[in-house]
């Protein structure tokens, strides 16, 4: 899979995506992931891409020319165009299915007050929102979405670290679990998970599942 990234601020993510097993994943070529910076797409020597907004009011837009050019210039055939903003919808584990089986992602990133609202009418495929907070610039929302649809893609994840059973995979969230020892400071481990009856522990997880979700996101359940 392909992500393209158009942001202000490329040294946000140089860490987060260098690590682990999205590391590991780029590495083995299963994802190509380019950082692009904005300011390359600016027309005067102070690499401008922001102004005031029309009609007053407070902070900055990004400018929709910068934005229009970079997005023609790096967008291909079947590249789904995906602006990360406050006011889209809310990303979750289905809208990370969803881009997994994407070929070509660009996501577009703000700062300051947002986008001119042109560029929303004029270049989304997709608005997405990481939750109901604002945060100062989309670097760390468009790494969320990465994270989560990366580790997604056939191949990325040994076994080990399976994404078939855990929260949100199935509408519920995973069961609690347990490693060595067996008990600690006075907590034990549930009897039946050492018990050795497969068919008990299935059992015991689902019935879990179900206790965690409906205690923390009775939501999910509806
Ligand atoms: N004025 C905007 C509003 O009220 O909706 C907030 C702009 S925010 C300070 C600047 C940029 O950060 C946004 O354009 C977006 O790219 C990113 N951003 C902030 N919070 C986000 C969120 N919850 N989900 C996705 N992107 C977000």
């Amino acid at each position: 899979m392909k992500i393209d990234v158009l942001t202000l601020f490329p040294a946000m993510f140089a860490g987060p995506l260098d690590e682990s097993i999205i590391k590991r994943a780029r590495k083995k070529g299963l994802l190509d992931l380019k950082i692009h910076d904005l300011r390359e797409w600016a027309h005067d020597r102070h690499k401008t891409v922001d102004d005031r907004p029309f009609g007053g009011g407070p902070g900055m837009l990004m400018k929709p020319e910068p934005i229009f050019e970079a997005v023609e210039s790096l967008r291909r055939g079947q590249t789904r165009v995906i602006l990360l903003s406050p006011g889209g919808r809310k990303f979750s584990q289905a809208i990370a299915a969803e881009l997994a089986g994407e070929a070509d992602l660009l996501l577009v990133t703000g700062h300051y007050e947002g986008f001119d609202e042109r560029v929303r009418e004029g270049l989304a495929d997709d608005e997405l929102s990481i939750g109901d907070y604002v945060l100062t610039n989309g670097a760390l929302p468009a790494m969320v979405v990465i994270d989560a649809v990366a580790r997604l893609l056939p191949g990325v994840l040994g076994d080990d670290e399976s994404s078939r059973d855990e929260s949100f995979s199935h509408g519920l969230l995973e069961y609690p679990q347990y490693t060595r020892p067996a008990e600690y400071r006075g907590m034990k481990v549930p009897d039946v998970l050492v018990s050795g009856n497969h068919a008990e522990i299935e059992k015991w997880r689902r019935e879990q599942a179900k206790k965690r979700t409906s205690e923390s996101r009775p939501d999910l359940l509806k």
